[in-house]
């Protein structure tokens, strides 16, 4: 799980790299050990890349004139003559949508043999409408598909009935693969929405506008809103959670990035608030397990027991001692330093259970009250004293409970993609940007904690929401994996 989160950060600078032809031998090797799906469509875009600056050299003079146009690189033709007038449709002329693919691959017929309202007999007519799918294979091949639907009329209703085309949701035109694949190289991995758009776009006969991606985008989080509700359900049941927030820009103002993280669910919240009223949003009420955190005071009010992150504490310790040298201090974080270490090591002990070791838990106990205690004329050592005091029980939680961990780590690697996302894509201009993000997101990664790909479980949900006409549950932790 570890090595696939970073795995998932360092695919940004590797699809760039490869794009722009820079890929250096390193880099190659770590591509290697990526997804399968991942790999192809990196090395098509480059292989299509190279196309295209041949095609340009061809262009300066190189190309052979006997080959035939349909052959040639489109950057080497005429340039078509110059339109006429202003583009775009006249004033009253019906809008146009994505165009129809000229070329059909395979012909589906659909019809009902019975009336999906009363379930009764049909009375065949001959009307028909065609709908043309485009979609991307497992193998990355595009494959369009007409889709010949039958209306057939149902006395008992007195109405024209026609069946669903599971392939993909009502009127779209790119099937469910390539908008949960789209959906996943853009807020599960963190590519942008220019560079999904030329990872697909040599496979599509027509292009992959901006905008329909993120209407795609937008249908497809409404649909699985639920399974993002029961990841902040089963969140909040846990008995251990890691929290952390982070900076977010939302349409250029400050807001932040909440995500509440354990072994099997990962939640993220994008709010303008970075204390009580985004946690009380979450929380709604006090949580009821250990919750796991950096020092940030907002989470006191939430949490019943906590553990406050050591890993943070000793890296405040380095930072004093940069420009700390005093006597006073050095001894005071030279006994926190051998605490934090003599808890941490009798924690990897490998008999190690609370109740084996319950007097030198005391013990530690008792070495920490001290030192939090004692009198300071050193500021550091004093404020850091203080923090001791405020957060005593906050501290060797981890020593009476043996799945919490003494650091956030976790919860830190959860934000990382998002944060790699924020920096190509400038966080959201809209609130409904944010929120379709916090619920993509939520999902792709809870599904990768446990144990399920991505992208089979989301095409698969979607095919179940339009045949049955609801969500199949949230997938449990995979058996084989988890
Ligand atoms: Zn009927």
């Amino acid at each position: 799980m570890d090595a696939s989160i970073c795995k998932d950060a360092a695919v940004q600078a590797l699809i760039v790299s490869a794009l722009e032809g820079k890929l250096i031998d390193e880099q190659a090797e770590r591509l290697a050990q990526l997804d399968d799906a991942l790999i192809k469509l990196v090395l098509l875009a480059a292989a299509r890349r190279i196309a295209e600056l041949e095609g340009k050299l061809g262009a300066a003079g190189k190309i052979d004139p006997a080959t035939p146009s349909g052959q040639r690189p489109v950057y080497t033709k005429p340039a078509a003559p110059k339109r006429k007038g202003k583009p775009g449709a006249k004033k009253g002329h019906v809008g146009r949508s994505r165009p129809t693919p000229q070329r059909v691959d395979q012909r589906k017929e659909h019809r009902l043999d019975r009336c999906p309202c009363c379930g009764g007999e049909l009375q065949r007519c001959n009307r028909t409408r065609t709908r043309t799918i485009e979609d991307i294979l497992e193998d990355l091949r595009t494959v369009v598909t007409e889709h010949t639907v039958h209306r057939d009329y149902c006395p008992a209703c007195k109405k024209h009935v026609e069946p669903v085309v599971p392939d993909a949701l009502p009127n779209a035109k790119i099937g469910h693969r390539t908008v949960a694949l789209s959906a996943w190289l853009h807020y599960g991995v963190g590519v942008s929405i220019s560079q999904v758009q030329e990872l697909l776009g040599g496979q599509f006969q027509t292009h992959l506008s901006s905008g329909g991606l993120v209407a795609a985008w937008q249908r497809m989080a409404a649909i699985f809103e639920p399974w993002y509700v029961r990841i902040a359900e089963m969140a909040r049941a846990s008995a251990v959670l890691h929290a952390d927030e982070t900076g977010w820009r939302m349409n250029g103002q400050t807001w932040w990035l909440w995500c509440f993280a354990n072994r099997t669910c990962c939640y993220y919240l994008i709010d303008p608030s970075r204390g009580g009223p985004a946690l009380e949003k979450f929380f709604a009420e006090a949580f009821d397990g250990v919750l796991i955190t950096d020092f940030w005071p907002a989470y006191n009010a939430f949490a019943t027991e906590r553990q406050c992150c050591l890993v943070h504490l000793l890296r405040e310790l380095e930072k004093v001692d940069q420009h700390n040298g005093s006597a006073e201090w050095q001894a005071f974080a030279k006994k926190l330093r051998r605490l934090l270490r003599d808890g941490i090591r009798l924690r990897k002990r490998p008999d190690f259970s609370p109740q084996r070791y319950a007097s030198r838990i005391v013990r530690i106990d008792r070495r920490l009250r001290e030192l939090a205690e004692a009198a300071y004329v050193d500021a550091d050592a004093s404020r850091l004293a203080k923090r001791l005091r405020r957060h005593t029980d906050e501290l060797f939680t981890f020593l009476d409970h043996p799945d919490v961990t003494f650091d956030n780590n976790l919860a830190e690697r959860m934000i990382r993609p998002p944060v790699i996302l924020r920096k190509t894509s400038q966080s959201n201009r809209s609130e409904k940007g944010a929120a379709v993000q916090a619920v993509l997101m939520s999902i792709y990664r809870t599904l990768k904690l446990r144990g399920h790909n991505p992208l089979a479980t989301i095409v698969s949900a979607l095919l179940t929401y339009l045949t049955d006409g609801h969500l199949p549950p949230l997938p449990i932790e995979s058996v084989a994996d988890g």
